[in-house]
C-alpha cells in the first residue's frame, strides 16, 4: 500500500539502561489523559487517548474517537504546544479494538489537512499495517481530491507509515525509549501495554487487560501508572455473560488495588473506567480499601 511499510518484527527486552536516566534538568514529562471514555458514547468521555509529553514531543497511546479534538483542547487549555493537531506525529496503539482506533483515521487526515508534513507514524500490534493500508485505501478519493483538486495541501502528509511489532523495545530517540509488553485482553492474540521511559519520568500504560504480572513487572515502582478499570461492586449486577466477558477482558478495582500494591506506583491513575452507575468517588472508595498508594480517576484533559 502506497506510503505504508510494515517494518518486520522487533524484539528485545523490559531492562531499560540507566544512563536513559537523567539530567534532572529536563523539562517535566507529563502524562496528558485524551480520553476515559470506553464504547459508551458518554458526550463527557472522548475516546481512550493518552498522550505522554516529553522533550516537548507528544507521544501518544491509542486513537479513540475525538482524540484530535482532544488534544487541540488539551494544546490550549493545558498550554501544550506539542498537542497542536498539526503536531501530532506518533502514536502506539495497544491493540485494535474498535474503540481504540476509530480516531486512527482522524489522526491520519485531520492534522495533514491542517499542515503535517511527515506522514503518521503508528506502531502496534500486528495487523496495525493492514489497517493502515485500507485506511488509506478508503480515503483514497478524498486524497485524491486534496492532492491534486486544486486545494494548497502538501503531498507528503497524508500518509501512515505503520509498523507491527511485538514485545520489547519498539520506539527510542533522545526523549524516550518506549517499550511495549504483552498483557492479556482476553482472546486477542496480541494486545500490548507501552512503558515509556524519559529522562525524569517512567509511566506505564496497562492497555486493556485483566490482572497481569506484565504490569506489575513493566512498572515497579513507576512514576505513573495509568490502568484501566471497572466497578467490582456494578459487577455483580452485570449479567453471567457480561461477567464472563469482563473477567476475562477486563480489570476490576479490587484487582486493580492488589496489582497497584504490588506494582508500587507513585500515581495510579484510574483510566477507561466502566463505572455502570457508579462515580469517580465509589471507584476510588473501592480502591483505597485495599490499597494504601496515591491514586486519582482520570477525567479528559488531566494532567498527571
Ligand atoms: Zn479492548
Ligand atoms: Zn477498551
Amino acid at each position: 500500500m502506497r506510503g505504508v511499510l510494515l517494518s518486520g518484527l522487533f524484539a528485545s527486552t523490559l531492562i531499560v539502561p540507566l544512563s536513559a536516566r537523567t539530567p534532572a534538568s529536563a523539562p517535566p514529562t507529563r502524562v496528558v489523559i485524551l480520553g476515559t471514555g470506553t464504547p459508551n458514547a458518554d458526550p463527557d468521555r472522548s475516546g481512550p487517548a493518552v498522550a505522554i509529553i516529553a522533550g516537548g514531543e507528544a507521544y501518544l497511546v491509542d486513537a479513540g474517537p475525538g482524540i484530535v479534538r482532544r488534544a487541540a483542547l488539551a494544546s490550549q487549555v493545558d498550554s501544550i504546544p506539542a498537542l497542536a493537531p498539526p503536531r501530532l506525529g506518533r502514536v502506539f496503539l495497544t491493540h485494535l479494538h474498535s474503540d481504540h482506533t476509530v480516531g486512527l483515521p482522524d489522526l491520519i487526515f485531520t492534522p495533514w489537512v491542517l499542515g503535517r508534513t511527515t506522514p503518521l507514524e503508528i506502531y502496534g500490534p500486528p495487523g496495525t499495517s493492514r489497517m493502515a493500508g485500507l485506511l488509506e485505501q478508503a480515503y483514497s478519493e478524498d486524497i485524491e481530491i486534496r492532492l491534486h483538486g486544486g486545494e494548497p495541501s502538501n503531498k507528503t502528509g497524508y500518509a501512515a507509515t505503520a509498523h507491527d511489532v511485538a514485545a520489547g523495545v519498539v520506539y527510542r530517540d533522545s526523549n524516550v525509549t518506549v517499550t511495549a509488553f504483552e498483557v492479556a485482553h482476553g482472546k486477542w492474540p496480541h494486545a500490548f501495554g507501552y512503558r515509556f521511559q524519559t529522562r525524569n519520568r517512567t509511566i506505564v500504560v496497562s492497555g486493556d487487560t485483566r490482572p497481569t504480572d506484565a504490569v506489575v513487572r513493566a512498572c515497579n515502582g513507576c512514576d505513573v501508572l495509568v490502568h484501566e478499570v471497572y466497578s467490582a461492586e456494578q459487577f455483580a449486577r452485570r449479567t453471567a455473560e457480561w461477567q464472563a466477558y469482563h473477567a476475562a477482558y477486563h480489570t476490576s478495582t479490587t484487582e486493580l488495588a492488589e496489582i497497584a500494591s504490588r506494582a508500587r506506583p507513585k500515581l495510579l491513575v484510574l483510566y477507561h473506567q466502566l463505572y455502570w452507575g457508579d462515580d469517580d468517588a465509589a471507584l476510588l472508595r473501592q480502591i483505597r480499601a485495599r490499597y494504601s498508594g496515591q491514586v486519582v480517576s482520570a477525567r479528559d484533559t488531566g494532567v498527571y
